[in-house]
């Protein structure tokens, strides 16, 4: 059998491999458009900031390296440029400009994806723009900063590879301005959620624009100057570009193969495409969400690996289904990290699905110990049966692994019960004997048992005439800080003051975290108040929210 690979990274290295494992007497060649196979994409920002120290760590291995171990004929410099399905049959082009053709029994595609490219004046070709997606990219951003000896950068987008970018070239000592035409960071978080990483970018000296695009590019003698949509004109020695990236899908669409409808190759559990005898993964593929059951498309690394090895099983006679992506997914800034899992708030109010969600702040590990640190959790869920939905997780220490295990539940079909059952280790320098995760579970299922009401802050803000509002925090904390409007009665007097709070309006109750205040909801449910609500990650979400917008860049 002869298998042809396009695409030496993250899919097309992983198929190849397995393939080799599975079958020691296949013939497996790899084509290669860029100089490098299997290089570290996900780690090449890290490099920029000089956390990684050697350039040569990000290759993982090398042509002769997968020769002599695997077998596997490597063809870097070579591009795949048509296929023809009738014959079986790929047209590659070196470099140089050398063509010719190479028969096959099965073709994997794993083309990956391509950077978003709009139509903004001087952004192409543009010696002072660069685009973080290659090892040879990162080489001429390494080139310039030492020639150049740049002091102010921009980045234009705030998705995880800009935030990367804005942490590395700030630690390596740049100025740095980060532009985002929507109204966040990290669409894949919501606002309350993006809010922290906004706050904690500035707290680093990031400069953040936000609700901004950029309109035009300008090189000037020794800069680029850039008009922003709102006419907002800022000037950076250079740029790195990282608006978004596209399903790169030109050769499977020159080949005929089914374009699914969100841009990405259309391929069945098996990760065969229309074609029986082509097979696809990775950023160019369309897949199953694992929530909505809809097609959806999640450029990942994790999810374009496990892909690679169903193409490979099922190449090799293995029954094997790829089940989904639920598109969990991490990003460091600075010192935090955020994550996310399964849906956020807009997906399912996009999807009409019946939900409800909770966020909690509790510490990362018991809090008498040193170092503890606060995790913010939102959990989406089932509002009938209580199925966890999705996840974000914001925090400095114990998020990620936090993320994993509402990932790992949801993968499971698990509620927010099990949630709270989940017995996870601990011991103080790691958890709490009630884990962050069992917390999220604890209020989620206290919300649909009926036990208490939330409100979100963004429901709070849209009808914040609706509510009279309690804030049952210390006088101190009051004083220190507070939401406009509220009525402060500390929880250890609330019993003996509760006729300052009206019985005919709904009373919307906040503290720090939520947790004094779902002990006041409690008294005030249980003394006649029918209308109680409990301000869902109380003070430390509203302020985050509210605050960030204020905030001065230092
Ligand atoms: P790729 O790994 O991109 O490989 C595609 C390869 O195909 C490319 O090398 C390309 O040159 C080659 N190619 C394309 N067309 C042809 C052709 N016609 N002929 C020959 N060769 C061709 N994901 C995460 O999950 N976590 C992270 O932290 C993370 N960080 C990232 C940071 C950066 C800077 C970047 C760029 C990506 C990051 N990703 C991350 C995304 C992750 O790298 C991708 O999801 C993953 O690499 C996809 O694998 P793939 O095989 O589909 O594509």
């Amino acid at each position: 059998m002869r298998i042809l690979i396009v695409g030496g990274v993250a899919g097309g290295a992983s198929a190849a491999t397995r393939l080799r494992r599975l079958n020691e007497h296949a013939e497996i060649v790899i084509f290669e458009r860029g100089p490098y196979i299997s290089f570290a994409n996900c780690g090449l920002p890290y490099h920029m900031g000089g956390e990684i120290k050697e350039r040569e760590s990000l290759l993982l291995t090398t042509p002769e390296e997968m020769k002599k171990r695997y077998n596997i004929h490597v063809r870097v410099n070579t591009e795949v440029v048509s296929i023809d399905r009738e014959k079986r049959m790929v047209k590659v082009r070196e470099s140089h400009g050398k063509e010719w053709t190479e028969k096959y029994d099965k073709l994997i595609l794993s083309p990956g994806a391509r950077p978003l490219l709009p139509a903004i004046p001087n952004l192409k070709d543009n010696p002072r723009i660069f685009f973080l997606r290659t090892l040879p990219e990162l080489d001429k951003i390494m080139e310039f900063i030492k020639k150049e000896k740049p002091k102010k950068v921009l980045v234009v987008g705030g998705g995880y590879i800009g935030l990367e970018a804005a942490e590395n070239l700030k630690k390596r000592g740049l100025e740095v301005t980060l532009v985002e035409m929507l109204p966040q960071v990290m669409f894949t978080l919501d606002p309350e959620m993006a809010a922290i990483v906004q706050n904690h970018l500035i707290l680093n000296g990031v400069e953040l624009i936000l609700n901004d695009g950029v309109k035009e590019f300008e090189n000037t003698q020794n800069g680029l100057k850039t008009t922003l949509t709102s006419g907002k004109v800022v000037e950076h020695h250079f740029a790195v570009f990282a608006a978004g990236v596209l399903p790169e899908v030109s050769l499977a669409k020159e080949a005929g193969l089914e374009i699914g409808s969100t841009g990405a190759i259309r391929v069945n559990e098996s990760m065969q495409t229309s074609d029986p005898h082509i097979y696809a993964v990775g950023d160019a593929v369309e897949v199953r969400g694992l929530i909505s059951g809809k097609k959806v498309w999640l450029p990942l690394a994790g999810p374009a690996v496990k892909q690679a090895r169903v193409a490979a099983d099922s190449i090799c006679g293995i029954k094997r289904a790829y089940q989904g992506s639920q598109g969990t997914a991490l990003v460091k800034v600075f010192d935090i990290c955020a994550g996310t899992t399964g849906l956020n708030e807009k997906q399912l109010e996009k999807e009409g699905m019946a939900y409800k969600s909770v966020i909690v702040h509790p510490s990362s590990h018991a809090s008498y110990y040193p170092e503890s640190k606060t995790v913010s959790i939102k959990l989406l869920f089932n509002s009938e049966n209580g199925k966890i939905l999705g996840a974000q997780v914001v925090g400095e220490k114990g998020a990620d692994k936090r993320l994993d295990v509402i990932a790992t539940a949801i993968r499971a079909g698990m509620t927010v019960w099990d949630l709270a059952n989940l017995e996870l280790g601990y011991a103080p320098p790691f958890g709490n004997a009630k884990d962050p995760v069992n917390i999220a579970g604890f209020v989620a299922s206290n919300v649909l048992e009926g036990t208490v009401n939330p409100i979100s802050v963004q429901e709070l803000d849209r009808n914040r005439e609706d509510y009279h509002l309690l804030d049952v925090r210390s006088a101190e904390d009051f004083e220190i800080g507070h939401i406009p409007g509220a009525l402060n009665i500390p929880l250890p007097q609330l019993r003996s003051r509760l006729k300052e709070i009206p019985k005919d309006k709904k009373i919307a109750v906040y503290c720090k975290v939520g947790m004094t205040s779902y002990l006041a909801t409690r008294i005030l449910m249980q003394n006649g108040f029918k209308k109680v609500y409990n301000l869902s990650g109380g003070w430390t979400t509203w302020s985050f929210l509210h605050k960030w917008k204020e905030a001065k860049t230092p």
